[in-house]
C-alpha cells in the first residue's frame, strides 16, 4: 500500500508514526524516500488520467484554447456580421450546406461552412445514416460574431465556419456510433469534439487543413486498393481449363464464363480472358 501511494487511512498513518520511533535515522530516511516516492507515483497516476480525459466529450479550456489555435493557425477570420458572411460566400471561403438523403439542417441561421466541413458533413452524414439507420441532424454552422448566444465562449469558432452542431439522437445505437466516430476521429487529430448539454447536442470544430489530408489520404488509398484488386487480363496457354485459372486468380468458373461470354468450359490458347476477383 506504501509503495503504491493510493490510499492510506489515518489510523495506519498512526500507527506508522508510533513504529517510526523505533527505528534507527538510516530506517526513516529509507521509509520516508519511500513515501515520497509513492507520493510522485500517485500524481504522475492522476496526470496520466488527466491526460486520458482530455480524449473525452466532456470539454475543457484546454480543448477550446486547442480549437481556437488552430482557428488562427488556418488565419481564418471571425466573422462579425452577416453581411460579412454573404461576402465569405461570393469570395469561395464558405459554402452553401443543402440537406440531402442523410442529413437534415434544423433552424440553421447561416447554412454555410468551409469547404472542408461541407466533405466532413457528406462523408459523416452518408456512414451516419447507414450505421443508424436515421439522418443526421445539422443544428448550427458559421455564426456571426453578432448572432452567437449569450452563453457563448468569446473563443467560439463558429464565427469561423470551422464549427458543425449535432443533435444528440434519442437513439442509444446511433449515441453510440457518432461519439466513438467523432473521438476516432479526434484522435486522428482531425477535430475536436464537445458533448454540450441544453439543447443536448455535440459541438465539432473541424480542422480544415488537416481534415483535407486525412480525405485524401484515404481516397488514394482507396484508388491504389481498386487498382490491385481490378479485374485480371490472362492469356491462355496450353491445357489450361477455366477452372485452374478460376482457383490461381481466386475467381469462380461462373465469375469467368460470365466476363467473358463463354457457356460451356472450352477455351483456347492464346484467348485473353478478364479475370474478375471474388
Ligand atoms: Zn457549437
Amino acid at each position: 500500500m506504501l509503495l503504491t501511494g493510493m490510499w492510506l487511512p489515518q489510523n495506519s498513518i498512526q500507527l506508522l508514526g508510533n513504529y517510526l520511533k523505533w527505528l534507527s535515522k538510516s530506517e526513516k530516511e529509507t521509509i520516508l524516500r519511500l513515501m515520497r516516492l509513492s507520493i510522485v507515483l500517485t500524481v504522475s497516476i492522476l496526470l496520466g488520467f488527466g491526460q486520458v480525459q482530455c480524449q473525452s466529450l466532456g470539454g475543457s479550456e484546454a480543448s477550446v484554447n486547442r480549437v481556437h489555435q488552430q482557428a488562427k493557425h488556418h488565419d481564418f477570420t471571425f466573422i462579425a456580421t452577416s453581411a460579412q458572411v454573404e461576402r465569405f460566400v461570393e469570395a469561395g471561403y464558405l459554402v452553401r450546406i443543402f440537406p440531402n438523403q442523410d442529413y437534415t439542417l434544423h433552424s440553421v441561421s447561416f447554412p454555410y461552412a468551409r469547404p472542408e466541413v461541407a466533405t466532413f458533413l457528406n462523408r459523416l452524414g452518408n456512414q451516419y445514416h447507414r450505421a443508424c439507420g436515421e439522418k443526421l441532424v445539422v443544428t448550427s454552422l458559421t455564426r456571426p460574431v453578432t448572432h452567437q448566444p449569450r452563453n457563448s465562449s468569446p473563443l467560439s469558432v463558429h464565427p469561423t465556419g470551422m464549427a458543425v452542431d449535432f443533435r444528440r439522437s434519442r437513439i442509444s445505437k446511433c449515441r453510440w456510433w457518432i461519439e466513438s466516430t467523432l473521438l476516432y476521429l479526434e484522435k486522428a487529430g482531425v477535430l475536436e469534439v464537445t458533448r454540450e448539454r441544453a439543447p443536448a447536442h455535440y459541438h465539432v470544430a473541424v480542422f480544415p487543413r488537416q481534415y483535407g489530408e486525412y480525405v485524401e489520404k484515404l481516397l488514394s488509398r482507396d484508388r491504389s486498393d481498386n487498382k490491385l484488386s481490378g479485374p485480371l487480363r490472362y492469356t491462355v496457354k496450353n491445357g489450361d481449363s477455366i477452372w485452374e485459372i478460376a482457383q490461381k486468380y481466386g475467381s469462380t468458373v461462373s465469375q469467368i464464363r460470365i466476363e467473358n461470354g463463354i457457356r460451356g468450359s472450352r477455351i483456347f490458347p492464346g484467348q485473353v480472358l478478364t479475370v474478375p476477383s471474388r
